[in-house]
């Protein structure tokens, strides 16, 4: 099938370099110069996992230009961003022009308009009825979320847990069921550094209409987000009655009806997702004249995790000014370049008003800090050992496995303090304290 795809970031490259691995046509598009001559170059403008390889195994296409994409293809899906404006309402200028470029282009064949990206409910009508004015031609509007995570985003396209497809048009069902059909019967043989998860036979399709599965995207991460941040509340407790978090968790999460995962207790999520649309569903609901208490608790608890690491610095250190305070981790997870959101940035940021020099070490995403977020504040290492040296405390920020493998008995002997603040409750916090280390949870 010819696809074009709007938006060539984290969701839209990922979604095009599967479908083309699955044998479709696909043409990227983003009016990023850069991105488009990077792609064009073979190398990949983020990092993901296992990007790099499936990019040489596809042949596709990038450009800047939606013109001859969009008129040819039959299916169009707009994957740019949404992000959040002061009053956390999503940003829709980025869809507002790709909707226009494809009403532009659209050619004479049925096409399909996927809308990808996270948007508001009622977001698919108002795409529909903005091509309708400017090109009363053959075409339907579909939602189809992503639910793709960075970090394992190639498995989670090749391999997901499900496919929402809302649409009010048979039609459109049709083809997005026989686009996708390769992964819901799982009938492609893998790509060899992607394998199939065992047990996987068929992925299950769930079919609505636009606006539930819009709000489906919505409550998923609303609920994931819930989920992190109610063991972190329970984790304060836990800390005052001494309890261990870690057990609690591992009890409740053996409970099916629960679930083990999102139940790590820290310094709570980051990234583009979770804040944004937690937001986004709360803006929703007040258009309507609804509150939402427990979205709304789940965003205030997050926050407060964050300044936990300054407070336990400060219970240890009693004084944070002139202090080195040592960053492992920039991304807001392991396996990303990911800085959106990420609590080290805030982390960073709080320990410079505290007067504290920040050090900090990331595997992949250093590059990224350097473009983005360039600060006086923060000095960037070319190791975790060079970060460490002379410092007062170390704080894990991204559990990146590598972190595990540290020679902490050398990282020790550089640091002023043998003093580490866990932030994910990653290290084996026993091992370290008998190799004379302080070790320090988040809650
Ligand atoms: P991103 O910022 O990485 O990429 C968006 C891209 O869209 C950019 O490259 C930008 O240049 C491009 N763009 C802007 N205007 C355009 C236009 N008119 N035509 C073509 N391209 C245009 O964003 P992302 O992380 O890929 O997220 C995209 C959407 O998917 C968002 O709504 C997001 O909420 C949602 N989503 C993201 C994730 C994730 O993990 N990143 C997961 C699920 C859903």
């Amino acid at each position: 099938m010819r696809v074009a795809i709007l938006g060539t970031g984290y969701v839209g490259l990922t979604t095009g370099v599967c479908l083309a691995y699955l044998g479709h046509e696909v043409s990227c598009v983003d009016p990023d110069t850069e991105k488009i001559a990077s792609l064009n170059r073979g190398t990949p403008p983020i990092y993901e996992r296992g990007l790099q390889d499936l990019l040489g195994r596809v042949e596709m296409t990038f450009t800047t230009d939606p013109g001859g994409a969009v008129a040819s293809a039959e299916v169009v899906f707009i994957a740019v961003g949404t992000p959040p404006q002061p009053d956390g309402s999503p940003d829709l200028r980025y869809l507002r022009a790709a909707t226009h470029s494809i009403a532009e282009h659209l050619g004479d064949q049925f096409t399909v308009v996927v809308n990808k990206s996270t948007v508001p409910i009622g977001s698919g009508n108002w795409v529909e009825s903005l091509i309708r004015g400017a090109r009363p031609g053959r075409f339907a509007v579909a939602s189809n979320p992503e639910f793709l995570r960075e970090g394992s985003a190639l498995t989670d396209s090749f391999y997901p847990d499900r496919i929402v497809i809302g649409a009010d048009s048979q039609q459109a069902r049709q083809v997005l069921e026989a686009l996708y059909d390769p992964i819901i019967q799982q009938s492609f043989a893998p790509p060899p550094h992607l394998p199939r998860p065992d047990g996987l036979a068929t992925v299950p399709i769930v079919s609505s209409d636009l606006a539930s599965a819009e709000l489906i995207k919505y409550a998923a991460n609303a609920f994931l987000a819930l989920k992190i941040s109610f063991i972190n509340e329970i984790g304060n407790l836990a800390e005052r009655v001494g309890a261990d978090v870690r057990e609690v968790a591992r009890g409740i999460g053996l409970d099916s009806r629960i679930g083990a995962k999102f139940l790590q207790a820290g310094i709570g999520w980051g990234g583009s997702c979770f804040g944004k649309d937690t937001a986004a569903l709360i803006a929703t609901a007040a258009e309507y004249g609804l509150g939402m208490p427990i979205v709304n608790a789940a965003r205030d608890i997050n926050q407060r995790q964050r300044i936990r690491v300054i407070e336990k610095l400060l219970a240890e250190l009693k004084v944070l000014k002139g202090r080195k305070i040592a960053l492992l981790g920039l991304a807001f997870k392991p396996f990303t370049d990911d800085l959106r959101e990420a609590p080290s940035i805030d982390i960073a940021r709080r320990l410079a008003q505290h007067g504290c020099t920040v050090s900090a070490h990331d595997p992949v995403a250093m590059d990224r800090f350097r473009r983005d977020f360039h600060s006086e504040d923060v000095t960037l290492a070319a190791t975790a050992e060079e970060a460490a040296r002379d410092a007062d405390a170390l704080v894990l920020v991204t559990e990146w496995p590598e972190y595990l493998a540290l020679d902490w008995t050398l990282v020790k002997a550089s640091m002023r303090t043998p003093l580490v603040v866990d932030g994910r409750n990653f290290l084996d916090a026993s091992l370290l304290k008998y190799g004379g280390w302080r070790v320090v949870g988040i809650p």
